[in-house]
């Protein structure tokens, strides 16, 4: 989708994001591939998707956003307004009704959100990442009627592949499908759903073959099943150590009746299809880690300038101003990682490679850059007076969803040693 007709878009649909927050007038540049090869300059069309973004942090989602950590409360205001202001399901194609943005738009989107409150973007994201296998794998009708009621209203989905049995080992989870007729019938449990109790829909991996010597990449289909179809149970919200507004579950399906229609692609294309869209989910989500590491960095700097011990501000030794150029480093690097991953797969070749290390090294720094904050706080940084607390508890997850810091390691290494050995 050309920069222009995402503009337009905005305006048609009239979302107060474009009448409140935009100032310049749309160009006609493209959104994700600079025109003059290699370039760090954001298109006007990007740098107002950003602005948005930051705007609706500073504003809307901070003021608020501790309050959520400690109650836990789903974030509902917000994620109606991120909708409103176009901030949600930016890649949901055009043709659906969506704005059709490529993944690096939604980087620098996720990035601004993180920013605020890690909790509200991931329930963001996970929109995203139950979305991304219907974007990848879905045929018209099924786009048509699962993306498309999500650019009509504010309405969840979930990725549901985890088992209580099952995470990083995906070829192990045990959830069945069994074709009756023109249905199929699914039965098992699901662990750790984000949105689980929320979504509209699932995105859904269950094994077809009974065969558990079958090869991963003919015994696992993908369905699209609608949440309030009878036999699911929707388990107690999970209390995490961090994102506590994220709304974590586990699901049992009994015997729930899956029509043929809702499958991706075909019986036995699903596990390629869950494992392909991490490729497009995994650069947001290293961007939501830089998002929270540059908040980090932001809160560290400040009150480094303000805090004063034997007789000058704390930022005046020398020790305290290297941990801030250090977290500096981090959060750049870091920031150029996940815009590299964004930058291949806009521009249509595989970035496996790219997007693990932008989600494993974004996900490391943000818990270093975390904690380095907390210590700059000394004795508040350990209080939930001031922000670090949360940053450092809320950092954790991005070393463990969508893929381990240990798996990011196995798949980097397997995409570098793939190199040499062709
Ligand atoms: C808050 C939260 C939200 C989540 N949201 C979702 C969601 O929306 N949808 C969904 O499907 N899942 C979701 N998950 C699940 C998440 O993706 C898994 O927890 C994660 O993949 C790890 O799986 P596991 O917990 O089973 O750990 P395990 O796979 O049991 O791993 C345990 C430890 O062993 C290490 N390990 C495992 N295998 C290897 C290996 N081969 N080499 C080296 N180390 C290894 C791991 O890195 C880890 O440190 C979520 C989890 C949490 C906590």
């Amino acid at each position: 989708m050309s920069a222009l007709s995402a503009s337009r878009l905005l305006r048609t649909l009239g979302w107060p994001g474009w009448r409140l927050y935009s100032s310049k007038p749309a160009q006609n540049v493209h959104l994700s591939k600079p025109v003059n090869g290699f370039s760090f300059e954001l298109t006007d069309e990007q740098k107002e998707f950003q602005a948005t973004a930051r705007k609706f942090a500073l504003e809307e989602i901070i003021p608020v956003a501790a309050q959520y950590d400690r109650t836990g409360e789903y974030p509902v205001p917000l994620i109606k307004r991120a909708w409103e202001l176009g901030l949600m399901n930016s890649h949901i194609p055009e043709s659906c009704g969506g704005l059709g943005l490529g993944t690096f738009e939604a980087c620098l989107i996720t990035e601004e959100l993180a920013y605020g409150c890690t909790g509200v973007q991931t329930a963001i994201e996970a929109n995203s990442l139950g979305q991304m296998p219907v974007i990848i794998a879905g045929n018209e009708q099924q786009q048509k009627k699962y993306l498309g009621r999500m650019t009509e209203e504010p309405l969840m989905c979930a990725y549901c592949v985890t088992e209580p049995g099952a995470g990083s080992d995906v070829a192990r989870i045990r959830t069945r499908a069994e074709r009756k007729g023109d249905e199929y019938i699914i039965n098992g449990q699901k662990m750790w759903i984000t949105n689980g109790g929320k979504a509209n829909w699932y995105f859904l991996l269950a094994r077809t073959d009974p065969d558990h010597g079958a090869p991963a990449s003919k015994a696992f289909t993908g369905f699209i099943v609608e949440a309030d179809s009878p036999g699911i149970q929707i388990g107690r919200k999970e209390l995490n150590m961090g994102q506590r507004c994220s709304d974590t579950r586990g699901i049992v399906f009994e015997d729930v009746r899956v029509p043929k229609e809702n499958v991706l692609i075909a019986e036995g294309a699903g596990f390629k299809i869950a494992m392909g869209a991490f490729d497009k989910t995994r650069p947001p989500v290293a961007a939501g880690a830089v998002g929270l590491a540059k908040r980090a960095l932001d809160e560290a700097t400040r009150y480094a300038l303000e805090r004063k011990t034997f007789g000058k501000p704390i930022v005046e030794h020398q020790a305290v101003a290297f941990l801030l150029a250090e977290m500096a480093m981090k959060v750049e690097l870091a920031r150029l990682g996940y815009q590299r991953a964004a930058w291949e797969v806009d521009a249509g070749r595989r970035n496996t490679f790219y997007a693990s290390i932008a989600k494993a090294f974004a996900g490391d720094i943000a818990n270093q850059v975390a904690a380095d904050a907390v210590q700059i706080f000394g004795g508040n940084g350990f209080n939930t007076e001031y922000p670090v607390e949360k940053l450092m508890r809320d950092a954790k997850i991005y070393q463990i969803y969508e893929g381990t810091a240990q798996i990011q390691r196995v798949i980097i290494a397997r995409e570098h040693l793939g190199r040499y050995k062709a």
